[in-house]
């Protein structure tokens, strides 16, 4: 369905997902007078406990899914691996946002890519990988150390390995599971950045300040805004975002991750993955923006007018991952810190249980 309508106070959008992305998108409807159902597969989705309702159900189980919308007036999602057969599922009885094309641009990291280099935005020389001779020929091709990921399902430095100049193809490949897969040449960038945007349902867009991104792991460990980029970087970053965007006809908060490499004009741009979704990279906007990531992609799913995504701090976002959390104590009594906890009880290595957001007066123009 794809009529296009506002939403009033007091209507309900279903979210497929229930961790804490879905959790801090119903905190932010629920600010603007929408409720929030949540669809989840676990019975303890972190979502659930602000939100006005949860259906325990798989993301494979299109009855299920149908009947979760007819429940709700429209239906969004915090995960890009909601499989697209769900959306379809929803989409005869509600309308679906970001649309389903974004869902499957962005699921499979060689049609992500595909998708972008035919869009005239650079992306890092890559190959696909099905068989141990693929895998050869790219080593010999894009040079090693290089990098293999799983085209899907992979996700916080999960499904990918460094692939050096003695490793053993085969074995290589093995240790992945043996799942169709993409190699990638490895990019010496300054720094990582992200872009994070969002299109209304009459094609209005708006950007956040981008910030710069420092992983460790592969998670994300700080956001700090403003990124140390040029004014003409941070426009590129912009036109990637805007011409990914109104290719697939987006509504919604999408997040375009990005490599940075220094260079005598500011430098150029090489986006590494796409988010149809709110991004871990855009916390810090709830406590530094008027109207956060969360308040503006839950407006363009209403079919809002969208807000403010003007800055009015700087600062720094840090995950809190595993253990960090038991700091939480300390955190609370820090002056100028937002702490935000995600209600997870199970404090598992690498599982991201909150964050915080340390704000400092504006410098100046990000
Ligand atoms: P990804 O799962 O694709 O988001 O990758 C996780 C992290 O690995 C990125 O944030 C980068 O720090 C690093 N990385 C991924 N791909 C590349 C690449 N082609 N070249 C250099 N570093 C990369």
């Amino acid at each position: 369905m794809t009529t296009r309508k506002r939403l009033a106070p007091g209507a309900t959008i279903g979210i497929l997902g229930g961790g804490q992305l879905g959790r801090m998108l119903a905190m932010a409807g629920a600010r603007l007078g929408l409720k929030s159902r949540i669809y989840s597969d676990v019975v303890d989705a972190p979502a659930a406990d602000v939100a006005a309702g949860l259906t325990v159900g798989s993301y494979t189980d299109a009855q299920a899914l149908a009947r979760f919308a007819a429940e709700v007036d429209a239906v969004t999602y915090e995960f890009e691996n909601v499989p697209v057969a769900a959306a379809d599922a929803v989409s005869p009885v509600v309308p679906v946002f970001p649309p389903r094309a974004a869902l499957a641009a962005t699921q499979d990291r060689l049609i992500e890519k595909q998708t972008l280099a035919g869009l005239g935005i650079p992306v890092a020389p890559h190959r696909a990988v099905d068989s141990t001779a693929d895998l050869v020929a790219a080593m010999t091709e894009l040079g090693t150390p290089m990098l293999l990921k799983t085209r899907r399902f992979g996700y916080d430095g999960k499904g990918q390995v460094m692939v050096e100049a003695d490793a053993d193809p085969a074995a290589t490949l093995a240790a992945l599971g043996g799942v169709p897969s993409i190699a990638e040449g490895l990019i010496k960038f300054t720094r990582e950045i992200s872009v994070l945007a969002v299109r209304g349902q009459d094609g209005e867009m708006r950007f956040y300040d981008c910030p710069e991104n420092r992983h460790a792991d592969g998670i994300l460990r700080t956001s700090t805004v403003p990124a140390a980029i040029v004014p003409r970087v941070a426009e590129l970053a912009r036109t990637h975002a805007r011409t990914l965007a109104e290719a697939l006809d987006y509504v919604g908060l999408v997040a375009v991750e990005m490599f940075h490499i220094e260079g005598s004009d500011g430098g150029r741009l090489v986006v590494n993955e796409v988010a149809p979704r709110v991004h871990n990279s855009g916390h810090w906007t709830i406590d530094a923006c008027l109207c956060s990531q969360f308040e503006s992609h839950m407006r363009a799913v209403a079919g809002w007018s969208l807000g403010s995504t003007e800055r009015h701090s700087d600062c720094v976002m840090e995950n809190l991952i595993g253990h960090d959390v038991e700091a939480w104590a300390a955190l609370a009594a820090e002056p100028g810190t937002a702490v935000h906890l995600y209600g997870k009880t199970d404090a598992r290595p690498g599982r991201k249980m909150g964050h915080v957001t340390r704000l400092t007066a504006r410098a100046g123009r990000g």
